[in-house]
C-alpha cells in the first residue's frame, strides 16, 4: 500500500523527555507516523495515532521546518542546562522516505553546528549507515542503537513484515561499529530468539539492551495486550515467550555468553545518556529453549 505523505510546518521540534525517556532532556522526531508499521508499535495506542482516521503505518507527516526549528530550540535549550537527545521516540528517523527527504541527515548537520551533550539515535533501518560520515564527527557524544528484537527472520516477518530484514540491520550496525561509532543492539521488544543470538551480537554491538512489553510499553504491558499481539505468538507457536519472565532468560544468556565483552543492560537503564547508565540486576535461569 502506498503511504500518504504530507509536508507539514511544525510548531516545535524538541520535546521534553518524559516517562521512559526522562533521563533525556529532550526527544526529537523528524516525522510523525512511520511506514515500518510494526504490529506491536506502542505508538498505535497514543493520541497521535488514535485520533487519526488513517491506520498507523499508512501515513507520514514530514516536518519540513525541522532543521530550522531545531537550531533555534537547541540554542535556547543549551542556555538552560545539559541537552541530551533521544531521536526518535515515536517514529523511525531512517524510514524509507528519508532516502529522498534527507530530513534526519539535515538534523544531524544542525546538531554538529549546535551540539547537544549527547545524542542517542534509535532506528531499525540500515539506512542509518548512510550518515556514518556525520555520526563519526560526534565522537563519544553519540550512540547508534539498532533495534534487533530477534535474530530469527521468520519471527521478524510475523511481527513486523514491513520492517527491514534482521541480517541487513546487523550488517549495518557492524559497519557503524567498525567506523568507530558506539553501537547498541536494542532487543526491544524482545521477541522469540535463538540460542545463537548473543554470539551474533558480539561483533556488532558495544552494548546490548533488552526490553519487553511489560517493562517498556509504558503501561505494564496493557497497551500491548490491547493490540492483540498474543495472537501472533499463537500463530507462530511461540506462546511461552509471551511472558513477563522471558527477558530474564535472555538477559542471563547474554550476560553469560558475551558479558565479558559487551555491556548488557535492561530496559530503561539501556536507554540513558552514557554517564547515567546503571548495571541491571542479574536475571533468573528459566527454561525457554
Ligand atoms: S519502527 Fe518504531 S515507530 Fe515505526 S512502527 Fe516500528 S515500532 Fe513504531
Amino acid at each position: 500500500m502506498k503511504a500518504q505523505l504530507k509536508d507539514i510546518v511544525s510548531k516545535s521540534i524538541l520535546t521534553p523527555g518524559v516517562g521512559q525517556l526522562d533521563d533525556f532532556s529532550h526527544s526529537l522526531n523528524p516525522y510523525a507516523g512511520c511506514t515500518f508499521a510494526c504490529s506491536y508499535c506502542y505508538v498505535r495506542q497514543l493520541p497521535i495515532s488514535l485520533y487519526r482516521e488513517e491506520e498507523w503505518g499508512t501515513w507520514v507527516d514530514i516536518k519540513t521546518n525541522a532543521a530550522e526549528l531545531l537550531r533555534q530550540d537547541l540554542l535556547k535549550a543549551r542556555k538552560k542546562g545539559p541537552v541530551t537527545i533521544f531521536m526518535a521516540s515515536s517514529t523511525d528517523p531512517y524510514q524509507p522516505l528519508e532516502h529522498e527527504t534527507k530530513l534526519t541527515r539535515s538534523l544531524l548537520e544542525v546538531m554538529l553546528d549546535v551540539p547537544p551533550d549527547f545524542l542517542h539515535v534509535q532506528t531499525r533501518s540500515p539506512l542509518v549507515k548512510r550518515d556514518i560520515d556525520l555520526l563519526k564527527k560526534f565522537g563519544d557524544k553519540v550512540r547508534v542503537s539498532m533495534t534487533i528484537e530477534t535474530d530469527k527472520e521468520d519471527i521478524r516477518k510475523a511481527f513486523a513484515p514491513t520492517a527491514p530484514p534482521i541480517p541487513a540491520r546487523m550488517k549495518a550496525l557492524k559497519e557503524i561499529r567498525e567506523a568507530g561509532i558506539t553501537t547498541q543492539a536494542s532487543i526491544s521488544p524482545l521477541l522469540p530468539c535463538s540460542r545463537e543470538f548473543p554470539q551474533r551480537l558480539r561483533p556488532i554491538a558495544n552494548r546490548v539492551t533488552i526490553d519487553d512489553f511489560w517493562l517498556g510499553d509504558g503501561s505494564g504491558g496493557k497497551r500491548t495486550e490491547r493490540l492483540g499481539i498474543y495472537e501472533i505468538y499463537k500463530q507462530t507457536g511461540m506462546e511461552k515467550w509471551y511472558n513477563p519472565t522471558a527477558h530474564k532468560v535472555v538477559l542471563n544468556m547474554m550476560r553469560e555468553q558475551i558479558g565479558d565483552e559487551v555491556e548488557v543492560m535492561l530496559s530503561k537503564d539501556g536507554f540513558t545518556p552514557v554517564d547515567q547508565a546503571r548495571k541491571p540486576a542479574i536475571g533468573e535461569n528459566l527454561k525457554f529453549f
